[in-house]
């Protein structure tokens, strides 16, 4: 028997929360667990890795934000909404977005340059900017999570920033 929400629960149900087949309260509650636990959030990283390759497949060509937004929430299915981050020149990593109650952001950031800790701010669509926190960067990867009280819907971008280091952005609308 294992822990409600815990680890290794989590750690089943990952899969399927990739796959889109969890029920609303697994759910929710792999989604309250992957904010709180960062071994968790680690494999979910993988999965972002996963998603990485089949966009990789895409068109070479720099697509626009909103096209890739688009097409990483087709392929997220109803789990959340998800946005590459970019540096500009590159792909670097991927913000995931749930709408709940309350919603949650996912920051995962595989490659990177350097190490240290990005200030995360969400630009809202009407240009509020909100402060989220700290995300940890070592060797060019982290993930980091957070409650957000503003609606999935108004997440127009992720910014993050670090002194000395270009910002990684990720949109979600254009
Ligand atoms: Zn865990």
């Amino acid at each position: 028997m294992t822990e409600p929400g815990g680890c290794a629960e989590t750690g089943d149900l990952i899969p399927e929360l990739a796959a889109d087949t969890l029920t609303g309260a697994e759910r929710a509650a792999a989604l309250r667990h992957l904010a709180a636990c960062a071994r968790c959030r680690h494999d979910l990283a993988d999965m972002a890795g996963l998603v990485d390759s089949i966009t990789a497949l895409a068109p070479p060509e720099n697509p626009p934000p909103a096209f890739e937004s688009r097409v990483l929430a087709g392929m997220t299915g109803n789990c959340c909404l998800a946005a590459a981050f970019h540096d500009g020149r590159r792909r670097v990593g991927t913000a995931f977005a749930y709408q709940g109650s309350p919603s949650w952001l996912f920051l995962v950031v595989q490659s990177a340059s350097g190490s240290g800790a990005y200030r995360a701010t969400l630009v809202r669509t009407d240009g509020l900017r909100v402060p989220l926190g700290e995300v940890p960067v070592s060797g060019g990867r982290g993930s980091w999570g957070t409650t957000i009280d503003t609606p999935v819907a108004q997440v127009g971008r992720i910014v993050l920033a670090r002194p000395g280091a270009g910002d990684l952005v990720a949109a979600f609308w254009p």
